[in-house]
């Protein structure tokens, strides 16, 4: 894991920062400066200065990105340059690259030199936060949650933190799970901003989870709180869900992960029913099984599976209560299969309970319980 007393030495919210090591030596070798160029999203550039009394031989850069991982992953960069007694070089991070990285991502770095008389040199590790400095961010804190925002007024960002209160405390209502870990919200003033805070955006993104950052981005303007509250109650579920069950081996079936994330959301918007009302009158709904896997992009499978799995929730939280579904995330996070963990905590498998399931869809006391009311996120 990250280490915090690390993270305390120094943050940096930087554009440019410059100089900021003071002079270090280690026999002959000097460092004479370093420095930073961040571009959000889309690269961080990594300067050092070195002098010795020999031609410096070996540089390297060594950082760790702050998230959950299960083990320690350093990595490492050598860099090119021609030896000689003063060296001036930069390692850059390409994102198109790598991948991004969520905004406010701290990576702690450090750097080791070489000379060829043998003296060698390593820096104590800093911190860096990868900010999304195109806009001029404010804050607001309740405990464990930080909500950033830079359009609306305070009480726009009092609206979001109250959403994230009652979607947590909904959550615990479901499914008995609560956060354990802090987490960040950045509320973009337009998806088109949230876009562009994203390497490879597809056109319809308008919220992520970034769930192994405790990071979560959406574009809500404040004319669009309503939508807003909706996705920020789904992106939070997903976040929650997942620092609980993160594991090496397996991951959540996605009929779980998203009926979850949906219920937090509040009643099935009436489109999300209306396919769901639809398939069940034509019997062609997708299986259990299906499920569990991505859903397709296409749009009218995609709303058909959002549908089932907020049904297919709803059916094991009403049915057999919160703390069984506590169980089965329990049983998910050691590893376990999905029909394994199904079969241990509720006594059938995906094939069984899409049986189950659907004779509850035709239960006409449940039916008249499913009337919703509430527009769905669109
Ligand atoms: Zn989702």
């Amino acid at each position: 894991m990250f280490r915090r007393a690390a993270a305390l030495i120094l943050v940096l919210c930087i554009s440019v920062v410059a100089g900021m090591v003071p002079a270090q030596a280690q026999g002959g070798l000097r460092i004479t400066g370093t420095s930073i160029e961040a571009a959000f999203p889309l690269e961080l550039s990594f300067n050092i200065s070195v002098e010795s009394d020999a031609d410096i031989t070996d540089i390297r850069f060594h950082y760790r990105v702050e998230r959950r991982h299960f083990v320690d992953v350093t990595s490492e960069a050598f860099l090119e340059f021609t030896p000689s007694r003063a060296v001036d070089v930069s390692w850059d991070w390409d994102m198109r690259r790598t991948g991004g990285l969520p905004p406010g991502t701290s990576i702690e770095y450090w750097w080791t030199v070489e000379d060829a008389s043998g003296d060698s040199i390593e820096t104590e590790p800093l911190v860096v936060q990868f900010e999304d400095d195109r806009f001029q961010w404010q804050s607001l804190v309740d405990g464990p949650v930080t909500v950033y925002w830079y359009r609306g007024d305070t009480s726009f960002a009092g609206e979001i933190m109250e959403t994230v209160r009652e979607a947590l405390y909904w959550l615990v209502q479901d499914t008995g799970i609560s956060l354990t870990e802090p987490i960040r919200i950045y509320i973009y003033g337009s998806s088109t901003d949230l876009r562009g805070s994203m390497i490879f955006p597809q056109e319809w993104t308008g919220g992520v989870a970034f769930t192994r950052y405790g990071c979560i981005a959406i574009g809500i303007s404040p004319v669009n709180l309503e939508w807003g509250q909706r996705a920020i109650a789904h992106e939070l579920t997903h976040l929650v869900i997942h620092q609980m069950t993160l594991n090496p081996y397996s991951g959540l079936p996605n009929w779980l992960d998203e009926g979850l994330a949906m219920r937090s959301e509040g009643p099935l918007g009436r489109e999300f029913q209306a396919y769901l009302d639809r398939a069940i009158a034509q019997d062609s709904l997708f299986s259990v099984r299906s499920l569990a896997s991505p859903f397709s992009t296409d749009a009218d499978k995609s709303y058909l599976s959002y549908a089932q799995s907020y049904s297919l929730v709803e059916f094991l939280i009403s049915i057999y209560g919160k703390d069984r579904m506590f169980e089965l995330l329990d049983t998910l996070s050691e590893g376990s299969t999905y029909d394994n963990a199904l079969t241990r905590v509720y006594g059938f498998d995906s094939d069984g309970l899409e049986q189950l399931w659907r004779e509850y869809l035709m239960s006409p006391v449940e039916t008249v319980e499913k009337i919703s009311v509430l527009p769905g996120r669109g």
